[in-house]
């Protein structure tokens, strides 16, 4: 079957399709949206788990994001507060300790500002992550290479790799400093600001009454359980084809596929030779996200445990009647299954001996053939080597998303801010076609 006409298709509809819908039909464009699962959303899903909605991925927002929070006021939503942790728990040095958040962020205070010292020089303008021009003088390094030119005391280096673990939701021996630089720029060079923006308030109603706002908005065709299998332009036009052999037409083409993903579809003619690289080398973050019911938990707390266990952190989320309910992460998706109730509690009862998990839930992204990955973060050298180029369109082929954005990039606001962007580009493209055919 033959869909036709489009001026736009866009794959994918998480948050950086539904926006590029809305922005391209509000200037009289006409789009449609392939999206390959049964629901719209992407790597965000607020589903129903243990009795409650609960987000399996995206979660936070801030007012330090300014595409998202603008769309939180566009559609007058509410954010809740993530409950503030009264006491902390966590491992260092192979001993577990307990204290307060202020004695556990106190502790690495200093090394946490040495770290990221430089943040300023490099990333003078958060939202221009490519101005410097001695980026590759930096670029090459990971997380840990850094870490291990501090004087740090075996506790503070093992805290401050915890972090760090749980920030790229993967290995800091593989994360770029350019990326903990990126995130303080965004903080106002701000680290514990930057801990705040990222998991402190979220929408009342969550993600999906904010991704349903804006898809309303969007008078755009909707295909759900469409797998693109290819993208070929074929004289001026574009032919995407489904896995199950349907073809849509249209004059260009926003690709919004992760860029674990990005060569799942076959394109003709090839992505650049660059792009290619960029999508077979991937990004870091191959983590898990994991929710708990824990017996008797009433207190918000947090706890962090070494990047090596299944899971590195952890913090009090709900109340549920005489239970708590708890959200965490862990670095490596093959180490823990979140739906596994014992293997989550043995994970945890490190630093907390006694906790009796009593159901826990969650999705594996990293297998997920539509996510391939968590939140994008990136290696080292690939912001310098890849960026640009990634953003860079190819005869009518835009490539858009979180994974690209130039700011809160792995971010509901990088999805949001790579939406505006790239179709300020589609514009562009399809007046100078239609120019064109006006001058033939
Ligand atoms: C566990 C987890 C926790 C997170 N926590 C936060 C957080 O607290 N705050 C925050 O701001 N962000 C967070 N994020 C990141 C945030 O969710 C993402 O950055 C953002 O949702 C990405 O939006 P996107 O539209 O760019 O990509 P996606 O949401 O990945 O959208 C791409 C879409 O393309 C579809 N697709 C893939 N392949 C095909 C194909 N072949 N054909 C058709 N469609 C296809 C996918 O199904 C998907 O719907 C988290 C993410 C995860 C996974």
């Amino acid at each position: 079957m033959e869909h036709g006409n489009y001026d736009v298709i866009i794959i994918g509809g998480g948050f950086t399709g539904v926006t590029a819908a809305r922005e391209l039909n509000q200037k009289g464009y006409k789009t449609v949206i392939l999206e390959a699962r049964d629901r719209l959303g992407g790597r965000t899903w607020f589903d129903h788990r243990m009795g409650r909605n609960l987000e399996m991925g995206g979660t936070w927002v801030h007012w330090f994001q300014p595409h998202v929070w603008a769309e939180i006021t566009r559609y007058q939503l509410d954010v809740v507060p993530s409950p503030v942790p009264d006491k902390a728990y966590w491992i260092s040095n192979n001993e577990a300790h307990t204290g307060t958040i202020d004695e556990l962020f106190g502790s690495v205070d200093k090394g946490m500002n040495e770290l990221l010292a430089d943040s300023q020089k490099y990333f003078p303008l958060p939202y221009k992550p490519l101005q410097a021009d001695n980026l590759k003088e930096m670029d090459h390094l990971t997380v840990t290479d850094m870490l291990k030119r501090l004087d740090l005391t075996a506790d503070e280096y093992d805290i401050m790799h915890s972090i760090w673990a749980l920030n790229f939701n993967g290995s800091p021996e593989e994360g770029g400093i350019s990326q903990t630089y990126r995130w303080a720029a965004l903080s106002n060079y701000n680290w514990v600001l930057m801990m705040d923006i990222c998991a402190s308030f979220k929408l009342a109603k969550g993600t999906k009454e904010l991704l349903e706002r804006i898809a309303s908005d969007a008078d755009t065709d909707i295909f759900l359980s469409k797998v693109v299998s290819s993208i070929a332009k074929t004289g001026e036009n574009y032919t995407v084809t489904t896995k199950d052999g349907e073809h849509f037409k249209g004059k260009t083409v926003i690709n919004t596929l992760p860029l674990n993903i990005l060569n799942s579809i076959d394109y003709q003619p090839a992505l650049s030779i660059k792009k290619q690289q960029a999508g077979a080398e991937g990004q870091t973050s191959k983590g898990v996200k994991f929710w708990a019911k824990v017996k008797g938990l009433t207190e918000p707390m947090l706890l962090f445990q070494p990047a090596d266990y299944p899971i590195n952190y952890a913090q009090y989320e709900y109340a549920d009647g005489d239970d708590g309910i708890i959200v965490g992460f862990g670095p490596d998706a093959t180490k823990l299954d979140p739906e596994n109730r014992v293997e989550v509690e043995e994970a945890l009862r490190h630093c907390l001996p006694d906790i009796e998990v009593i159901e826990s839930t969650g999705h594996d992204w990293v297998a997920d053939e539509f996510a391939g990955e968590t939140w994008p973060m990136q290696r080292n050298n690939q912001l310098s080597d890849y960026l640009a180029e990634l953003q860079r369109p190819e005869d009518g082929l835009f490539i858009a998303g979180a994974d690209y954005a130039n700011g809160w990039a792995g971010f509901i606001d990088g999805a949001i801010e790579s939406a505006f962007s790239t179709t300020r580009k589609v514009y562009a493209y399809l007046r100078k076609l239609s120019q064109n055919e006006t001058t033939v």
